[in-house]
């Protein structure tokens, strides 16, 4: 059998590169019970090119790393207070994407549809960066986008792609190899949650508004950055929780709903080979305590010189301080660590796998995230020790 075959799940972290490279167009993501999409091939088509096994970006060999004494590292914050408060950290990405777009180019990323489900899109006009703004904490569908790239890349328009690190090291595979014209933006991933557990958690409280849902936020900042809410809005109701003490994000943090690919994560530190890497600069005011941290601070990693044209061309409009890979590595424990997959996960996986009711999977959250009376005083005092040190 010459095509790919998931038999080990960790292997497989969903990014469709074997699907857009398919010359017959015969590989299809299913859902898994888990509520992940993994790569179903339809054998009565596959000619056994072998392709779609040899662009995999997990099994290939890795190309060169970067040599971190090559990149540079950056503390900034978005000057533009309305952006800032949209975005999840120092609000960089609408930076980026704006200046693409200005040049007459497209931008790939992230959004909500229109119910609720996070894909992959790609945008022309400035307008509508806002659908990109905010962390959505669960595993986007990539659709076609890599072809779609490929399209626009041929066509000479210039074009920034943000994604998982994996999603990164996936277009480059598709790609096969080096485009001027193509920046890519990731992230510093703690892992992707299930979809699944995602729908399970906004019909529950679509139910209980008894109204349609009007917006999600996993970071609303209202609080403050380091203390960002879940908030989910009806038309006349909301559900707002403290990272803290939602039951949804606790999931996430506490590693229990990611992406088994996720537990065996090839591509920590800058092995995704992005242009550009961002992420929250947590405990900045420690090391830079020059720079404003209330509403948010990008971590801002550039990996060669495409990276650095993008973001010279938007520094005027960001607050910067240079800072250190060390740095890095202290503050940001996902740049370079791998989550572990908890114990509690083989209980988990029983509601999750087993149950189509998103009351019993909420529920398992809900119990899961209880924190002890103990637990929540030390959470607390961890909490306000945290925002002591990063608001100035
Ligand atoms: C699943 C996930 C896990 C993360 N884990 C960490 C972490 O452990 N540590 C850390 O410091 N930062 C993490 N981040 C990144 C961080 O939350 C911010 O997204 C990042 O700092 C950029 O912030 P910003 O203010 O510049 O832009 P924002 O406006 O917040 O930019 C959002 C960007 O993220 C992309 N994006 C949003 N959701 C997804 C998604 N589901 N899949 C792919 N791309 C998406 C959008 O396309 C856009 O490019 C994570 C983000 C996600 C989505």
């Amino acid at each position: 059998m010459n095509h790919i075959y998931i038999e080990q799940k960790e292997f497989c972290t969903g990014c469709t590169a074997c699907s857009n490279v398919c010359p017959q167009q015969c590989i299809s993501f299913l859902e898994d019970e888990e509520g992940f999409l993994y790569p179903n091939v339809d054998e009565s088509f596959c000619v056994e090119c072998g392709k779609c096994k040899a662009v995999c970006p997990v099994k290939k060999e890795r190309g060169d790393i970067p040599d971190e004494n090559n990149i540079k590292v950056f503390a900034c914050v978005n000057k533009d207070k309305k952006v800032l408060k949209e975005s999840s950290s120092g609000g960089v990405f609408s930076l980026l994407a704006q200046k693409t777009i200005e040049k007459g180019g497209v931008v790939f990323g992230a959004a909500f549809n229109e119910c609720w489900d996070v894909c992959h899109i790609s945008i022309t006009d400035s307008d509508e960066i806002f659908k990109f703004r905010g962390s959505k904490y669960v595993q986007s569908n990539m659709g076609d986008a890599f072809s779609s790239v490929k399209n626009f890349l041929n066509q000479g328009r210039q074009v920034l792609f943000s994604g998982t690190p994996c999603q990164i090291a996936g277009l480059n595979s598709y790609l096969g190899r080096e485009y001027t014209n193509l920046v890519t933006c990731d992230f510093i991933c703690t892992g992707v949650p299930s979809p699944k557990v995602f729908r399970a958690y906004r019909t529950h409280y679509e139910r209980k508004f008894q109204e349609p849902i009007l917006k999600i936020s996993f970071r609303d900042k209202k609080y403050g950055w380091d203390a960002f809410s879940m908030v989910l809005c009806g038309t006349s109701k909301e559900y707002r929780k403290i990272r803290f003490f939602d039951p949804y994000i606790q999931a996430q943090y506490s590693h229990i709903s990611l992406r088994p690919a996720c537990y065996h994560c090839q591509f920590k530190k800058c092995n995704s080979n992005s242009d550009i890497k961002l992420a929250d600069y947590w405990y900045v005011s420690q090391v830079h305590p020059e720079i404003a941290a209330r509403d948010g601070v990008s971590l801002v990693i550039i990996n060669g010189p495409k990276g650095q044209k993008l973001f010279d061309s938007v520094a005027p409009e960001m607050q910067i301080v240079e800072s250190q890979i060390e740095h890095v590595y202290r503050t940001n424990a996902s740049f370079a660590i791998t989550a572990k997959e908890p114990v509690a996960r083989k209980e988990y996986l029983q509601v999750v796998c087993h149950s189509n009711s998103s009351e019993d999977i909420v529920r398992w959250l809900e119990k899961h995230a209880k924190l002890s009376f103990k637990d929540k005083i030390v959470t607390r005092l961890r909490f306000f020790k945290h925002q002591m040190f990063t608001r100035k």
